[in-house]
Protein backbone atom coordinates (compact mmCIF):
# COMPACT_ATOMS: atom_id res chain seq x y z
CA UNK A 1 0.00 0.00 0.00
CA UNK A 2 1.19 3.39 -0.42
CA UNK A 3 2.47 5.46 2.00
CA UNK A 4 2.40 9.36 2.62
CA UNK A 5 5.74 11.01 2.57
CA UNK A 6 5.32 14.85 4.08
CA UNK A 7 2.65 15.65 1.21
CA UNK A 8 3.25 13.03 -1.65
CA UNK A 9 1.95 9.53 -1.29
CA UNK A 10 4.28 6.64 -2.92
CA UNK A 11 3.99 3.44 -4.19
CA UNK A 12 6.34 1.29 -6.13
CA UNK A 13 4.80 1.51 -9.59
CA UNK A 14 1.85 3.84 -10.63
CA UNK A 15 -0.34 2.66 -13.32
CA UNK A 16 -1.93 5.12 -15.09
CA UNK A 17 -5.41 3.27 -16.50
CA UNK A 18 -7.74 0.70 -15.56
CA UNK A 19 -8.88 -1.02 -18.17
CA UNK A 20 -7.67 -4.59 -18.84
CA UNK A 21 -4.27 -4.05 -19.20
CA UNK A 22 -3.64 -1.93 -16.08
CA UNK A 23 -5.63 -4.24 -13.93
CA UNK A 24 -3.81 -7.81 -15.26
CA UNK A 25 -0.21 -5.67 -14.87
CA UNK A 26 -1.48 -4.61 -10.87
CA UNK A 27 -2.52 -8.51 -10.36
CA UNK A 28 1.08 -9.71 -12.36
CA UNK A 29 3.16 -7.25 -9.78
CA UNK A 30 1.15 -8.34 -6.88
CA UNK A 31 1.80 -12.28 -7.72
CA UNK A 32 5.41 -10.92 -7.78
CA UNK A 33 4.89 -9.24 -4.36
CA UNK A 34 4.93 -5.57 -5.78
CA UNK A 35 3.11 -2.85 -4.06
CA UNK A 36 1.28 -0.82 -7.05
CA UNK A 37 -1.31 2.05 -7.12
CA UNK A 38 -4.21 1.74 -10.03
CA UNK A 39 -5.73 5.41 -11.61
CA UNK A 40 -8.82 5.44 -13.73
CA UNK A 41 -10.75 8.11 -14.78
CA UNK A 42 -14.26 5.66 -14.27
CA UNK A 43 -14.93 4.99 -10.92
CA UNK A 44 -16.79 1.73 -11.60
CA UNK A 45 -15.37 -0.24 -14.47
CA UNK A 46 -16.82 0.35 -18.01
CA UNK A 47 -20.39 -1.44 -18.41
CA UNK A 48 -20.05 -1.05 -22.56
CA UNK A 49 -19.30 -4.55 -24.22
CA UNK A 50 -15.96 -4.21 -26.56
CA UNK A 51 -13.85 -7.62 -27.11
CA UNK A 52 -15.21 -10.46 -27.39
CA UNK A 53 -12.06 -12.73 -27.12
CA UNK A 54 -9.38 -13.89 -24.32
CA UNK A 55 -7.29 -15.22 -26.36
CA UNK A 56 -5.29 -18.64 -25.49
CA UNK A 57 -2.11 -16.70 -24.30
CA UNK A 58 -4.05 -14.10 -21.83
CA UNK A 59 -6.11 -17.53 -20.80
CA UNK A 60 -2.77 -18.75 -19.66
CA UNK A 61 -1.63 -15.54 -17.61
CA UNK A 62 -5.58 -15.64 -16.18
CA UNK A 63 -4.25 -19.39 -15.25
CA UNK A 64 -0.58 -18.24 -13.95
CA UNK A 65 -2.91 -15.68 -11.55
CA UNK A 66 -4.95 -18.33 -10.32
CA UNK A 67 -8.19 -17.30 -11.74
CA UNK A 68 -8.92 -18.94 -15.72
CA UNK A 69 -11.18 -21.35 -14.21
CA UNK A 70 -13.15 -18.32 -12.82
CA UNK A 71 -13.02 -16.33 -15.95
CA UNK A 72 -14.17 -19.07 -18.07
CA UNK A 73 -17.70 -19.11 -15.59
CA UNK A 74 -18.14 -15.72 -17.12
CA UNK A 75 -21.00 -14.57 -20.20
CA UNK A 76 -22.65 -17.29 -21.43
CA UNK A 77 -24.62 -20.32 -19.50
CA UNK A 78 -22.11 -23.69 -19.71
CA UNK A 79 -23.98 -25.18 -22.71
CA UNK A 80 -24.05 -22.41 -24.70
CA UNK A 81 -22.61 -22.68 -27.96
CA UNK A 82 -20.46 -20.72 -29.10
CA UNK A 83 -21.31 -21.10 -33.08
CA UNK A 84 -21.09 -18.56 -35.63
CA UNK A 85 -24.26 -18.30 -37.51
CA UNK A 86 -25.12 -16.86 -40.72
CA UNK A 87 -29.58 -15.79 -41.37
CA UNK A 88 -30.58 -13.17 -43.61
CA UNK A 89 -32.12 -11.68 -40.66
CA UNK A 90 -32.57 -13.57 -37.25
CA UNK A 91 -36.33 -14.77 -37.46
CA UNK A 92 -36.20 -16.03 -40.93
CA UNK A 93 -33.67 -17.96 -42.90
CA UNK A 94 -30.38 -19.43 -41.60
CA UNK A 95 -27.49 -19.89 -44.50
CA UNK A 96 -24.68 -20.87 -42.55
CA UNK A 97 -23.09 -21.94 -39.00
CA UNK A 98 -19.64 -22.25 -37.95
CA UNK A 99 -19.96 -25.06 -35.07
CA UNK A 100 -17.97 -24.26 -31.79
CA UNK A 101 -18.52 -26.03 -28.97
CA UNK A 102 -19.70 -24.93 -25.63
CA UNK A 103 -17.86 -24.41 -22.82
CA UNK A 104 -18.91 -27.91 -20.91
CA UNK A 105 -18.10 -29.30 -24.55
CA UNK A 106 -14.72 -27.53 -24.77
CA UNK A 107 -13.77 -28.70 -21.26
CA UNK A 108 -14.45 -32.39 -21.97
CA UNK A 109 -12.11 -31.93 -25.35
CA UNK A 110 -9.59 -31.07 -22.96
CA UNK A 111 -9.30 -34.28 -21.18
CA UNK A 112 -8.44 -35.82 -24.10
CA UNK A 113 -5.55 -34.37 -25.33
CA UNK A 114 -2.23 -35.88 -25.76
CA UNK A 115 0.24 -35.14 -23.28
CA UNK A 116 1.83 -32.41 -25.31
CA UNK A 117 -1.30 -30.62 -25.78
CA UNK A 118 -0.28 -27.04 -26.57
CA UNK A 119 -3.94 -25.38 -25.44
CA UNK A 120 -4.18 -26.00 -21.73
CA UNK A 121 -6.40 -23.14 -21.44
CA UNK A 122 -8.07 -22.52 -25.41
CA UNK A 123 -9.29 -19.43 -25.81
CA UNK A 124 -12.51 -18.36 -24.72
CA UNK A 125 -15.49 -15.32 -25.70
CA UNK A 126 -16.74 -13.76 -22.98
CA UNK A 127 -17.29 -9.92 -22.90
CA UNK A 128 -14.12 -7.89 -21.93
CA UNK A 129 -16.72 -6.08 -19.46
CA UNK A 130 -17.56 -9.02 -17.50
CA UNK A 131 -13.86 -9.62 -17.47
CA UNK A 132 -12.69 -6.21 -16.71
CA UNK A 133 -16.03 -6.35 -13.35
CA UNK A 134 -14.26 -9.36 -12.23
CA UNK A 135 -10.52 -8.54 -12.56
CA UNK A 136 -11.28 -5.08 -10.82
CA UNK A 137 -13.43 -7.47 -7.81
CA UNK A 138 -10.04 -9.19 -7.99
CA UNK A 139 -8.02 -6.29 -7.73
CA UNK A 140 -9.95 -5.02 -4.38
CA UNK A 141 -8.96 -7.89 -2.52
CA UNK A 142 -5.56 -7.60 -2.78
CA UNK A 143 -3.83 -5.25 -0.03
CA UNK A 144 -0.51 -5.01 -2.64
CA UNK A 145 -2.82 -2.89 -4.93
CA UNK A 146 -4.18 0.54 -4.13
CA UNK A 147 -7.38 0.67 -5.83
CA UNK A 148 -7.78 4.24 -6.52
CA UNK A 149 -10.90 4.08 -9.41
CA UNK A 150 -12.74 7.73 -9.80
CA UNK A 151 -8.84 9.20 -9.90
CA UNK A 152 -8.03 11.09 -12.81
CA UNK A 153 -4.00 11.66 -13.81
CA UNK A 154 -3.45 14.82 -14.73
CA UNK A 155 0.05 15.55 -15.16
CA UNK A 156 3.12 13.37 -14.99
CA UNK A 157 6.87 14.23 -14.64
CA UNK A 158 10.42 12.28 -14.06
CA UNK A 159 13.42 12.90 -13.42
CA UNK A 160 16.61 10.64 -12.55
CA UNK A 161 15.54 8.79 -9.61
CA UNK A 162 11.18 9.56 -9.37
CA UNK A 163 8.10 9.27 -11.45
CA UNK A 164 5.91 12.07 -10.29
CA UNK A 165 1.70 12.14 -10.67
CA UNK A 166 -0.63 14.35 -9.98
CA UNK A 167 -4.27 12.94 -9.43
CA UNK A 168 -7.31 14.25 -8.82
CA UNK A 169 -11.24 12.71 -7.98
CA UNK A 170 -13.49 13.22 -10.25
CA UNK A 171 -15.94 14.46 -8.32
CA UNK A 172 -13.49 16.94 -7.54
CA UNK A 173 -13.43 15.89 -3.64
CA UNK A 174 -9.31 15.82 -3.65
CA UNK A 175 -6.29 16.08 -5.25
CA UNK A 176 -2.71 14.56 -4.48
CA UNK A 177 0.45 13.66 -5.71
CA UNK A 178 2.29 10.46 -5.70
CA UNK A 179 5.86 9.73 -6.31
CA UNK A 180 7.26 6.27 -7.30
CA UNK A 181 10.11 4.84 -8.75
CA UNK A 182 8.26 3.56 -11.80
CA UNK A 183 4.84 4.44 -13.68
CA UNK A 184 2.95 2.62 -16.53
CA UNK A 185 0.63 4.16 -19.30
CA UNK A 186 -2.42 1.65 -20.04
CA UNK A 187 -4.18 4.69 -20.26
CA UNK A 188 -6.20 3.25 -23.82
CA UNK A 189 -6.05 5.37 -27.30
CA UNK A 190 -5.88 8.94 -25.84
CA UNK A 191 -3.05 8.46 -23.67
CA UNK A 192 -1.78 11.37 -21.54
CA UNK A 193 1.01 9.14 -20.34
CA UNK A 194 2.30 8.52 -24.17
CA UNK A 195 1.62 12.12 -25.30
CA UNK A 196 3.34 13.45 -22.10
CA UNK A 197 6.24 11.47 -23.21
CA UNK A 198 6.29 13.08 -26.43
CA UNK A 199 5.82 9.44 -28.28
CA UNK A 200 3.66 9.30 -31.30
CA UNK A 201 2.20 5.96 -33.29
CA UNK A 202 3.44 5.35 -36.13
CA UNK A 203 1.76 2.92 -39.07
CA UNK A 204 -1.34 3.39 -41.07
CA UNK A 205 -4.59 4.84 -39.31
CA UNK A 206 -7.03 3.26 -41.73
CA UNK A 207 -7.67 -0.31 -43.88
CA UNK A 208 -8.77 1.35 -46.96
CA UNK A 209 -9.84 -1.84 -48.77
CA UNK A 210 -11.23 -3.99 -46.30
CA UNK A 211 -14.75 -4.03 -44.67
CA UNK A 212 -13.85 -3.77 -41.02
CA UNK A 213 -12.03 -0.24 -41.46
CA UNK A 214 -14.67 3.31 -40.58
CA UNK A 215 -17.08 3.62 -39.11
CA UNK A 216 -19.16 1.61 -37.23
CA UNK A 217 -21.62 1.53 -34.17
CA UNK A 218 -21.13 -0.70 -31.28
CA UNK A 219 -25.09 -1.43 -29.24
CA UNK A 220 -25.36 -2.89 -26.32
CA UNK A 221 -29.05 -3.78 -25.73
CA UNK A 222 -31.51 -6.01 -24.02
CA UNK A 223 -33.67 -7.70 -26.00
CA UNK A 224 -35.78 -10.39 -23.70
CA UNK A 225 -38.12 -11.29 -26.79
CA UNK A 226 -35.03 -13.33 -28.67
CA UNK A 227 -34.26 -15.93 -27.56
CA UNK A 228 -37.92 -17.43 -27.08
CA UNK A 229 -39.25 -16.25 -29.80
CA UNK A 230 -36.72 -16.74 -32.71
CA UNK A 231 -33.53 -18.17 -31.49
CA UNK A 232 -33.82 -20.51 -28.79
CA UNK A 233 -33.84 -23.79 -30.54
CA UNK A 234 -30.93 -22.37 -32.71
CA UNK A 235 -28.76 -20.69 -30.57
CA UNK A 236 -25.32 -19.51 -31.52
CA UNK A 237 -22.65 -16.81 -29.54
CA UNK A 238 -22.67 -14.68 -33.03
CA UNK A 239 -25.50 -14.17 -35.54
CA UNK A 240 -24.56 -12.21 -38.52
CA UNK A 241 -27.39 -10.82 -40.93
CA UNK A 242 -26.74 -11.08 -45.10
CA UNK A 243 -29.25 -9.25 -47.15
CA UNK A 244 -29.61 -6.48 -48.78
CA UNK A 245 -30.26 -4.02 -46.22
CA UNK A 246 -27.30 -2.04 -45.67
CA UNK A 247 -28.40 -1.00 -42.18
CA UNK A 248 -28.23 -4.61 -40.89
CA UNK A 249 -25.24 -5.00 -41.86
CA UNK A 250 -23.13 -6.08 -38.97
CA UNK A 251 -23.37 -9.14 -35.67
CA UNK A 252 -25.84 -9.54 -33.32
CA UNK A 253 -23.26 -11.28 -30.20
CA UNK A 254 -24.73 -13.00 -27.45
CA UNK A 255 -23.52 -11.31 -24.32
CA UNK A 256 -25.36 -13.11 -21.08
CA UNK A 257 -27.37 -16.34 -23.05
CA UNK A 258 -30.62 -14.71 -21.73
CA UNK A 259 -31.41 -11.19 -22.75
CA UNK A 260 -28.44 -8.89 -23.18
CA UNK A 261 -26.38 -8.49 -26.82
CA UNK A 262 -24.66 -6.04 -28.42
CA UNK A 263 -24.04 -5.54 -32.18
CA UNK A 264 -21.68 -4.06 -34.34
CA UNK A 265 -22.72 -2.18 -37.39
CA UNK A 266 -21.57 -0.32 -40.09
CA UNK A 267 -23.83 2.75 -40.82
CA UNK A 268 -23.90 3.45 -44.38
CA UNK A 269 -21.90 7.22 -45.38
CA UNK A 270 -19.96 6.54 -41.85
CA UNK A 271 -22.39 8.50 -39.91
CA UNK A 272 -22.42 9.12 -36.20
CA UNK A 273 -25.48 11.42 -35.57
CA UNK A 274 -28.08 8.36 -34.57
CA UNK A 275 -30.23 8.54 -31.74
CA UNK A 276 -31.59 5.85 -30.27
CA UNK A 277 -34.52 5.26 -32.22
CA UNK A 278 -32.79 4.84 -35.29
CA UNK A 279 -30.26 2.45 -33.42
CA UNK A 280 -32.84 0.22 -31.78
CA UNK A 281 -34.54 0.55 -35.98
CA UNK A 282 -31.37 -0.98 -36.90
CA UNK A 283 -31.17 -3.96 -34.73
CA UNK A 284 -35.54 -4.74 -35.74
CA UNK A 285 -34.07 -4.93 -39.39
CA UNK A 286 -31.27 -6.83 -38.59
CA UNK A 287 -33.58 -9.76 -37.04
CA UNK A 288 -36.41 -8.95 -39.00
CA UNK A 289 -38.87 -8.51 -36.57
CA UNK A 290 -40.61 -5.75 -34.46
CA UNK A 291 -39.71 -6.64 -30.83
CA UNK A 292 -39.02 -4.40 -27.79
CA UNK A 293 -35.31 -3.70 -27.48
CA UNK A 294 -34.14 -1.25 -25.15
CA UNK A 295 -30.89 0.56 -25.66
CA UNK A 296 -28.33 0.67 -23.32
CA UNK A 297 -26.05 2.22 -24.56
CA UNK A 298 -24.23 3.12 -27.73
CA UNK A 299 -21.15 4.40 -29.32
CA UNK A 300 -19.67 5.41 -32.52
CA UNK A 301 -15.91 3.71 -32.90
CA UNK A 302 -13.46 3.38 -35.65
CA UNK A 303 -12.00 0.16 -37.54
CA UNK A 304 -9.28 -0.14 -39.27
CA UNK A 305 -6.09 1.16 -37.49
CA UNK A 306 -2.85 -0.67 -37.28
CA UNK A 307 -0.94 1.81 -34.93
CA UNK A 308 2.49 0.88 -32.97
CA UNK A 309 3.78 3.29 -30.82
CA UNK A 310 7.53 4.73 -31.53
CA UNK A 311 8.88 3.67 -28.73
CA UNK A 312 7.72 1.91 -25.49
CA UNK A 313 9.14 3.37 -22.44
CA UNK A 314 10.70 6.99 -21.79
CA UNK A 315 12.62 6.78 -19.52
CA UNK A 316 11.56 5.19 -16.12
CA UNK A 317 7.87 4.91 -17.42
CA UNK A 318 6.62 2.54 -19.58
CA UNK A 319 3.66 2.49 -21.76
CA UNK A 320 1.58 -0.97 -22.69
CA UNK A 321 -1.83 -1.60 -24.44
CA UNK A 322 -3.91 0.57 -26.57
CA UNK A 323 -1.36 3.36 -25.14
CA UNK A 324 0.85 1.39 -27.32
CA UNK A 325 -0.83 -0.07 -30.32
CA UNK A 326 -4.10 0.45 -31.96
CA UNK A 327 -5.64 -2.25 -33.82
CA UNK A 328 -8.33 -3.12 -36.13
CA UNK A 329 -10.54 -5.91 -34.59
CA UNK A 330 -10.24 -8.89 -37.02
CA UNK A 331 -8.91 -11.64 -34.83
CA UNK A 332 -9.72 -10.05 -31.66
CA UNK A 333 -5.84 -8.98 -30.92
CA UNK A 334 -5.87 -5.48 -29.39
CA UNK A 335 -6.50 -6.30 -25.44
CA UNK A 336 -4.54 -9.87 -25.57
CA UNK A 337 -1.68 -7.78 -27.32
CA UNK A 338 -2.42 -5.62 -24.38
CA UNK A 339 -2.20 -8.13 -21.65
CA UNK A 340 0.90 -10.29 -23.22
CA UNK A 341 2.78 -6.53 -22.99
CA UNK A 342 2.12 -6.64 -19.33
CA UNK A 343 2.63 -9.91 -18.80
CA UNK A 344 6.33 -9.35 -20.14
CA UNK A 345 6.71 -6.22 -18.62
CA UNK A 346 5.53 -7.39 -14.73
CA UNK A 347 8.21 -9.48 -13.95
CA UNK A 348 10.80 -7.66 -15.11
CA UNK A 349 9.43 -4.35 -12.63
CA UNK A 350 9.54 -6.84 -9.74
CA UNK A 351 13.19 -7.81 -10.41
CA UNK A 352 14.36 -4.44 -10.16
CA UNK A 353 12.45 -2.89 -7.94
CA UNK A 354 13.43 -6.14 -5.48
CA UNK A 355 17.17 -5.88 -6.60
CA UNK A 356 17.66 -9.14 -8.36
CA UNK A 357 17.14 -7.34 -11.63
CA UNK A 358 19.86 -5.52 -13.83
CA UNK A 359 20.05 -1.75 -15.09
CA UNK A 360 19.35 -2.89 -18.95
CA UNK A 361 16.37 -5.50 -18.12
CA UNK A 362 13.82 -2.76 -18.62
CA UNK A 363 14.90 -1.59 -21.97
CA UNK A 364 14.20 -5.41 -22.94
CA UNK A 365 10.39 -4.74 -22.24
CA UNK A 366 10.53 -2.47 -25.64
CA UNK A 367 13.08 -4.92 -27.41
CA UNK A 368 10.63 -7.60 -26.90
CA UNK A 369 7.43 -6.09 -27.05
CA UNK A 370 7.35 -3.48 -30.07
CA UNK A 371 7.99 -6.66 -32.76
CA UNK A 372 5.14 -7.95 -31.86
CA UNK A 373 3.04 -5.00 -31.47
CA UNK A 374 3.87 -4.91 -35.62
CA UNK A 375 3.47 -8.26 -36.41
CA UNK A 376 0.10 -8.72 -34.54
CA UNK A 377 -1.09 -5.46 -35.85
CA UNK A 378 0.04 -6.80 -39.25
CA UNK A 379 -1.96 -10.11 -38.76
CA UNK A 380 -5.20 -7.69 -37.74
CA UNK A 381 -4.80 -6.03 -41.11
CA UNK A 382 -4.16 -9.58 -42.89
CA UNK A 383 -7.36 -10.68 -41.76
CA UNK A 384 -9.58 -7.68 -42.37
CA UNK A 385 -8.19 -7.21 -46.17
CA UNK A 386 -9.64 -11.46 -46.77
CA UNK A 387 -12.87 -9.71 -45.83
CA UNK A 388 -15.21 -7.57 -48.35
CA UNK A 389 -18.21 -5.73 -47.76
CA UNK A 390 -21.01 -7.97 -50.07
CA UNK A 391 -23.40 -7.50 -52.64
CA UNK A 392 -26.48 -9.04 -51.62
CA UNK A 393 -28.85 -9.88 -54.15
CA UNK A 394 -32.92 -9.22 -53.03
CA UNK A 395 -33.57 -12.80 -54.21
CA UNK A 396 -32.18 -14.31 -50.35
CA UNK A 397 -35.07 -13.03 -48.92
CA UNK A 398 -37.09 -15.25 -51.43
CA UNK A 399 -39.05 -18.09 -50.57
CA UNK A 400 -38.72 -21.34 -52.78
CA UNK A 401 -36.16 -22.40 -54.92
CA UNK A 402 -34.98 -18.87 -56.53
CA UNK A 403 -34.63 -18.08 -52.65
CA UNK A 404 -32.93 -21.06 -51.93
CA UNK A 405 -30.26 -20.90 -54.74
CA UNK A 406 -29.72 -17.02 -53.57
CA UNK A 407 -29.32 -18.49 -50.28
CA UNK A 408 -27.06 -21.22 -51.02
CA UNK A 409 -24.82 -18.73 -53.33
CA UNK A 410 -24.78 -16.03 -50.23
CA UNK A 411 -23.44 -18.69 -47.97
CA UNK A 412 -20.15 -19.10 -50.19
CA UNK A 413 -19.31 -14.96 -49.99
CA UNK A 414 -16.42 -13.82 -47.86
CA UNK A 415 -18.15 -11.82 -46.01
CA UNK A 416 -19.24 -15.42 -44.58
CA UNK A 417 -16.59 -18.13 -45.24
CA UNK A 418 -13.51 -15.46 -44.96
CA UNK A 419 -14.79 -13.98 -41.86
CA UNK A 420 -11.98 -13.31 -39.22
CA UNK A 421 -13.60 -10.92 -36.79
CA UNK A 422 -13.31 -13.57 -34.09
CA UNK A 423 -12.09 -16.44 -35.54
CA UNK A 424 -14.19 -19.42 -35.14
CA UNK A 425 -12.05 -21.92 -33.85
CA UNK A 426 -9.71 -21.82 -30.81
CA UNK A 427 -6.48 -23.24 -33.08
CA UNK A 428 -7.04 -20.42 -35.78
CA UNK A 429 -4.33 -17.73 -35.29
CA UNK A 430 -2.39 -20.03 -32.67
CA UNK A 431 0.32 -18.52 -34.07
CA UNK A 432 -0.45 -15.14 -33.14
CA UNK A 433 -1.81 -16.32 -29.80
CA UNK A 434 1.09 -18.41 -28.50
CA UNK A 435 4.27 -17.68 -31.20
CA UNK A 436 5.40 -14.02 -29.83
CA UNK A 437 9.49 -14.71 -30.07
CA UNK A 438 12.05 -12.47 -28.79
CA UNK A 439 15.17 -14.43 -30.26
CA UNK A 440 16.57 -11.09 -30.76
CA UNK A 441 16.92 -10.19 -27.46
CA UNK A 442 20.04 -9.57 -25.43
CA UNK A 443 18.58 -11.72 -22.01
CA UNK A 444 18.01 -14.54 -24.38
CA UNK A 445 20.60 -17.14 -24.98
CA UNK A 446 20.26 -18.61 -28.27
CA UNK A 447 21.95 -21.94 -29.04
CA UNK A 448 22.44 -21.55 -32.41
CA UNK A 449 19.65 -23.76 -33.86
CA UNK A 450 17.16 -21.80 -35.40
CA UNK A 451 13.24 -21.51 -34.36
CA UNK A 452 11.32 -24.18 -36.28
CA UNK A 453 8.04 -22.11 -37.24
CA UNK A 454 8.00 -19.04 -39.80
CA UNK A 455 8.17 -16.42 -36.89
CA UNK A 456 6.85 -13.74 -37.42
CA UNK A 457 4.72 -14.52 -40.73
CA UNK A 458 3.42 -18.05 -39.30
CA UNK A 459 -0.11 -16.71 -38.15
CA UNK A 460 -1.84 -19.48 -38.42
CA UNK A 461 0.47 -22.21 -37.06
CA UNK A 462 3.02 -22.29 -33.76
CA UNK A 463 5.29 -25.36 -33.51
CA UNK A 464 6.26 -25.94 -29.45
CA UNK A 465 10.34 -25.16 -30.00
CA UNK A 466 12.50 -25.64 -26.48
CA UNK A 467 14.78 -23.32 -28.65
CA UNK A 468 15.75 -20.33 -26.48
CA UNK A 469 13.61 -16.98 -27.20
CA UNK A 470 9.79 -19.08 -27.14
CA UNK A 471 6.79 -19.53 -25.14
CA UNK A 472 8.16 -22.35 -22.93
CA UNK A 473 6.41 -25.71 -24.45
CA UNK A 474 3.36 -27.00 -22.08
CA UNK A 475 2.96 -30.49 -21.45
CA UNK A 476 0.36 -32.68 -18.92
CA UNK A 477 2.18 -34.25 -15.95
CA UNK A 478 -0.06 -36.64 -14.89
CA UNK A 479 -1.99 -38.96 -17.61
CA UNK A 480 -4.17 -39.86 -14.66
CA UNK A 481 -7.16 -38.26 -17.02
CA UNK A 482 -9.03 -36.21 -13.98
CA UNK A 483 -5.87 -35.08 -12.63
CA UNK A 484 -4.24 -33.70 -15.18
CA UNK A 485 -1.70 -31.26 -14.34
CA UNK A 486 -0.29 -28.91 -16.40
CA UNK A 487 3.24 -27.96 -16.32
CA UNK A 488 2.65 -24.32 -16.27
CA UNK A 489 1.18 -24.77 -12.61
CA UNK A 490 4.63 -26.44 -11.30
CA UNK A 491 6.66 -23.31 -12.45
CA UNK A 492 8.11 -21.44 -9.60
CA UNK A 493 6.96 -17.49 -9.64
CA UNK A 494 10.50 -16.23 -10.65
CA UNK A 495 12.56 -18.53 -13.18
CA UNK A 496 12.55 -22.12 -12.63
CA UNK A 497 15.46 -24.90 -13.95
CA UNK A 498 13.21 -27.54 -16.00
CA UNK A 499 15.52 -30.96 -15.58
CA UNK A 500 14.27 -33.73 -17.66
CA UNK A 501 17.33 -36.14 -16.67
CA UNK A 502 18.79 -36.58 -13.85
CA UNK A 503 22.56 -37.23 -14.68
CA UNK A 504 22.78 -33.24 -15.44
CA UNK A 505 23.32 -31.49 -12.58
CA UNK A 506 21.35 -28.52 -11.31
CA UNK A 507 22.99 -27.61 -7.96
CA UNK A 508 25.50 -24.96 -9.65
CA UNK A 509 22.49 -22.81 -10.88
CA UNK A 510 20.50 -22.77 -7.60
CA UNK A 511 23.63 -22.02 -5.30
CA UNK A 512 24.44 -19.00 -8.03
CA UNK A 513 21.01 -17.93 -7.87
CA UNK A 514 21.11 -18.00 -4.09
CA UNK A 515 24.29 -15.81 -4.02
CA UNK A 516 22.29 -13.19 -6.44
CA UNK A 517 19.05 -13.03 -4.79
CA UNK A 518 17.23 -14.14 -7.95
CA UNK A 519 14.32 -16.50 -7.23
CA UNK A 520 14.99 -19.88 -8.75
CA UNK A 521 13.19 -23.36 -8.43
CA UNK A 522 14.07 -26.69 -9.97
CA UNK A 523 11.80 -29.11 -11.25
CA UNK A 524 12.46 -32.34 -12.60
CA UNK A 525 10.25 -33.76 -15.26
CA UNK A 526 10.49 -37.49 -15.95
CA UNK A 527 8.23 -37.29 -18.82
CA UNK A 528 9.85 -38.75 -22.12
CA UNK A 529 7.65 -36.30 -24.60
CA UNK A 530 8.73 -33.12 -22.73
CA UNK A 531 12.41 -34.07 -22.72
CA UNK A 532 11.99 -34.23 -27.25
CA UNK A 533 10.22 -30.93 -26.97
CA UNK A 534 12.54 -29.05 -25.35
CA UNK A 535 15.05 -30.94 -26.85
CA UNK A 536 17.99 -30.25 -24.42
CA UNK A 537 18.38 -31.78 -20.62
CA UNK A 538 17.92 -28.61 -19.15
CA UNK A 539 15.89 -25.50 -19.74
CA UNK A 540 15.54 -22.37 -18.01
CA UNK A 541 12.38 -20.43 -18.12
CA UNK A 542 11.92 -17.43 -17.02
CA UNK A 543 9.31 -15.92 -14.70
CA UNK A 544 6.65 -15.26 -18.14
CA UNK A 545 7.05 -18.93 -19.10
CA UNK A 546 9.58 -18.18 -21.76
CA UNK A 547 12.61 -20.07 -22.45
CA UNK A 548 16.08 -18.17 -21.49
CA UNK A 549 18.56 -20.64 -22.02
CA UNK A 550 18.84 -24.57 -22.80
CA UNK A 551 21.15 -27.21 -22.46
CA UNK A 552 22.51 -31.06 -21.67
CA UNK A 553 24.67 -29.59 -18.98
CA UNK A 554 24.69 -25.82 -16.97
CA UNK A 555 27.52 -24.04 -18.29
CA UNK A 556 30.69 -23.52 -16.12
CA UNK A 557 30.08 -20.02 -15.13
CA UNK A 558 26.02 -19.77 -13.91
CA UNK A 559 27.10 -16.56 -12.66
CA UNK A 560 27.49 -15.31 -16.20
CA UNK A 561 24.47 -16.69 -17.30
CA UNK A 562 22.13 -15.40 -14.31
CA UNK A 563 23.79 -12.00 -15.06
CA UNK A 564 23.13 -12.27 -18.92
CA UNK A 565 18.93 -13.61 -18.25
CA UNK A 566 18.61 -11.47 -15.39
CA UNK A 567 19.38 -7.73 -17.65
CA UNK A 568 22.95 -7.00 -15.90
C1 LIG B 1 -15.92 -3.23 -30.76
C2 LIG B 1 -14.59 -3.68 -30.25
C3 LIG B 1 -14.26 -5.03 -30.27
C4 LIG B 1 -13.03 -5.46 -29.78
N1 LIG B 1 -12.74 -6.79 -29.79
C5 LIG B 1 -11.59 -7.23 -29.22
C6 LIG B 1 -11.31 -8.62 -29.06
O1 LIG B 1 -12.12 -9.48 -29.40
N2 LIG B 1 -10.12 -8.99 -28.50
C7 LIG B 1 -9.21 -8.06 -28.09
O2 LIG B 1 -8.14 -8.47 -27.61
N3 LIG B 1 -9.46 -6.73 -28.19
C8 LIG B 1 -10.62 -6.31 -28.73
N4 LIG B 1 -10.89 -4.98 -28.79
C9 LIG B 1 -9.89 -4.02 -28.32
C10 LIG B 1 -9.93 -3.87 -26.82
O3 LIG B 1 -11.21 -3.45 -26.40
C11 LIG B 1 -8.86 -2.88 -26.39
O4 LIG B 1 -7.65 -3.26 -26.99
C12 LIG B 1 -8.70 -2.86 -24.88
O5 LIG B 1 -9.80 -2.29 -24.23
C13 LIG B 1 -7.45 -2.06 -24.50
O6 LIG B 1 -7.29 -2.14 -23.12
P1 LIG B 1 -6.41 -1.06 -22.34
O7 LIG B 1 -6.51 -1.44 -20.92
O8 LIG B 1 -5.08 -0.93 -23.00
O9 LIG B 1 -7.14 0.32 -22.61
P2 LIG B 1 -8.61 0.79 -22.29
O10 LIG B 1 -9.54 -0.37 -22.28
O11 LIG B 1 -8.91 1.90 -23.22
O12 LIG B 1 -8.54 1.33 -20.81
C14 LIG B 1 -7.84 2.52 -20.52
C15 LIG B 1 -8.36 3.06 -19.20
O13 LIG B 1 -7.52 4.14 -18.82
C16 LIG B 1 -8.33 5.12 -18.21
N5 LIG B 1 -7.64 6.40 -18.32
C17 LIG B 1 -7.33 7.08 -19.44
N6 LIG B 1 -6.68 8.22 -19.13
C18 LIG B 1 -6.58 8.26 -17.80
C19 LIG B 1 -6.02 9.18 -16.87
N7 LIG B 1 -5.43 10.31 -17.30
N8 LIG B 1 -6.10 8.93 -15.55
C20 LIG B 1 -6.70 7.79 -15.11
N9 LIG B 1 -7.25 6.89 -15.94
C21 LIG B 1 -7.18 7.11 -17.26
C22 LIG B 1 -9.62 5.08 -18.98
O14 LIG B 1 -10.65 5.61 -18.20
C23 LIG B 1 -9.78 3.58 -19.24
O15 LIG B 1 -10.56 2.95 -18.26
C24 LIG B 1 -12.11 -4.52 -29.29
C25 LIG B 1 -12.43 -3.16 -29.27
C26 LIG B 1 -13.67 -2.74 -29.75
C27 LIG B 1 -14.02 -1.27 -29.72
Amino acid sequence: MDDRVGRDFTTQVAIVGGGPVGLVLALFLDFYGVPSTLFNTEPHSRWHPKGNGQNARTMEHYRRLGFSDDVRRLGLPADHPFDQAYFTRLAAYEIYRFPMPSRDERIAMRRQMPVTDQLPEPMFHVNQMYVERFLLERARTRPNIDVRFGWDVERLTQDATTVRLSASKVDGSREADWVAPHAVGCDGARSLVRRTLGIDYEGDVQTRDAYWAGQFYSIHMRIPDLYPEFVGHRRAWMYWAVNPDPATRGVIIALNGVDEFMMLVKPSGGRIDVDVEEVAGWVKRSIGADIPVEVLGHYPWSAGQALVAERYQAGRVMIAGDAAHLFTPTGGFGMNTGIDDVANLAWKLAAVLQGWGGSRLLDTYETERKPIGYRNTGAARKYASLMHDPVVPEEVELEGPRGDAARKAASEISYVRKNHFVRPEAEDAVGVQLGARYDASPIIVPDGEPPPDRFPEAYDEYVPSGVPGGRAPHVWLDDARSQRSSLFDRLGRGFTLLSFDAAAGTAPLTRAAVARGIPLATLDVRVPEARGLYGRALALIRPDQYIAWRGDRLPDDCEALLARVTGH
